[in-house]
């Protein structure tokens, strides 16, 4: 098929990290495309219901900004709430760094700043064969009409599971097991003051015991998790044991989500106080938090995250404990000591042996432990900002990205807001 469309940079992904990567490479001056499979931008922040970016501030002080962080203040500009005040939370209670948004009015801004930096978006496509070229990759994209090639001479992988990576044959490190996906909603028609909870909890053990329910749709493994109905039905289920990287797996951890919210619906329907629950749509598909990293030029380590390792050619700073949801043994969470604020290399984001190939947020490279933590959306934002605005000067340096001048680096991601360490 004759290549009709040919970027500089084109991007597959509009979660957190591809979105800004896209914006941060238009921004550049270079050619930019943005693939998405969805007809929103956002991934996990809007299609997967967790509209709660974080974190940007540790120890009193922002450490991430940029692109990420502008369309998130905007958001709440734009909803006319105030942004928390960082300065006086507490970091034992990470979670509440987190800023809660609007997440149709975040898609939509995301929108807005695709146009005005000239991306060129394509939602609803996906990307059928990546094949490495001397000076670039072809890339065959499906839309709804079918299959077309393009051609881009970098390429940024943002897809949370290393898709064009694997289609590249980059090396990927493929999780095995992964943490728990979740599929959340919103549950209403109760008022969860009024619920008697232990005889809620000693009804669902006997349906647990009775295989009517399984302990995971309402959380952890250990037993009925009251914080499905006080919180609504939001980030509580745990949907384990699949790694859902491919659309195979995709497919059996949506309908597994789905299965666990019927089993809960019909068992809690019966529980006094709520004869009148009902689920809401909130997200379209399962969060998914573990699949695939790719092996970069360099990788984070659990050790050098915690102890705030300041890499020579670090990119960005990154801030959350270590946050591993293990489906057996709970949550390993490990609070960062006093003062310590981790960073990003830009090796992390550079595949080991394909060209051209780069990669931002949760599949950076990095050991389980470390991704665990890696993975929170300000980090993804700000390793999307690095890598679109590596990509985009290797294109005008003609140079490899690994190449690419600190301090042309440096002054680019500055000029655009963002914190280099
Ligand atoms: C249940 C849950 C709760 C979480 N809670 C929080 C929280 O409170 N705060 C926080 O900061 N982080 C949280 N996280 C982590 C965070 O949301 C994700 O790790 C982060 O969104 C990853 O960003 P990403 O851009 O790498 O990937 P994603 O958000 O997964 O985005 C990837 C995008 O790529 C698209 N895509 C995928 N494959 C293809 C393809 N082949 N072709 C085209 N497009 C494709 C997807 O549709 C999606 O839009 C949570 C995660 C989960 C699952």
């Amino acid at each position: 098929m004759k290549i009709k469309e040919y970027y500089d940079v084109t991007v597959i992904g509009a979660g957190p990290a591809g979105l800004c990567a896209a914006i941060q490479a238009a921004k550049a001056g270079v050619s930019t495309c943005l693939v998405e499979k969805n007809g929103i931008a956002g991934g996990t922040i809007t299609a997967g219901g967790i509209p709660c970016p974080g974190i940007f501030h540790a120890w009193g002080r922002q450490v991430i900004s940029g692109i990420g962080w502008e369309l998130v203040r905007r958001t709440r500009e734009e909803s006319g709430e105030p942004l928390p005040d960082f300065s006086t939370t507490n970091l034992n209670e990470h979670w509440r760094h987190q800023i809660s948004i609007d997440p149709v009015l975040f898609a939509a801004l995301c929108d807005e700043e695709f146009e005005k930096a000239g991306v060129i978006v394509k939602y609803h496509t996906m990307v059928g064969r990546a094949t490495l070229a001397d000076d670039g990759i072809e890339l065959e994209l499906c839309g709804k009409d079918g299959l077309y090639p393009v051609f881009s001479r970098r390429v940024i992988d943002c897809t949370g599971d290393a898709n064009v990576a694997r289609m590249l044959h980059a090396e990927v490190r493929v999780s095995d097991p992964c943490q728990p996906g979740t599929l959340c909603v919103y549950a209403t028609g109760y008022d969860p003051e009024k619920l008697d909870l232990e005889a809620i909890r000693s009804a669902f053990d006997a349906a647990a015991a009775r295989g009517e329910v399984s302990c995971e749709d309402t959380g952890w493994s250990n037993g009925f998790n009251p914080h499905f109905l006080f919180g609504r039905g939001n980030n509580s289920n745990h949907i384990s044991g699949i790694n859902a990287g491919d659309s195979a797996g995709r497919t059996r951890i949506e309908m597994a989500g789905r299965a666990s919210l019927l089993r809960l619906y019909r068992f809690l329907k019966k529980q006094p106080g709520l004869e009148k629950l009902a689920f809401k749509l909130n997200a379209a598909e399962c969060g998914v938090r573990e699949t695939r990293t790719i092996v970069g030029k360099a990788t984070v380590t659990a050790e050098e995250y915690a102890a705030g390792k300041r890499y020579d050619d670090a990119v960005c700073h990154a801030f959350y404990p270590i946050d591993l949801h293990d489906a057996q043994v709970g949550l390993d969470k490990r609070p960062l000591a006093p003062g310590v604020v981790p960073t990003v290399p830009r090796g992390a984001l550079i595949s080991v042996n394909t060209r051209h190939l780069l990669a931002a947020g949760r599949i950076l490279s990095s050991d389980r432990l470390a991704n665990s933590a890696l993975r929170v959306q300000a980090t993804c934002m700000a390793t999307g900002q690095a890598a679109g605005a590596l990509a985009a000067l290797s294109v005008r340096l003609r140079t490899p990205a690994e190449e690419v001048p600190a301090a042309e680096l440096r002054k680019m991601l500055e000029a655009n807001g963002a914190i280099v360490p």
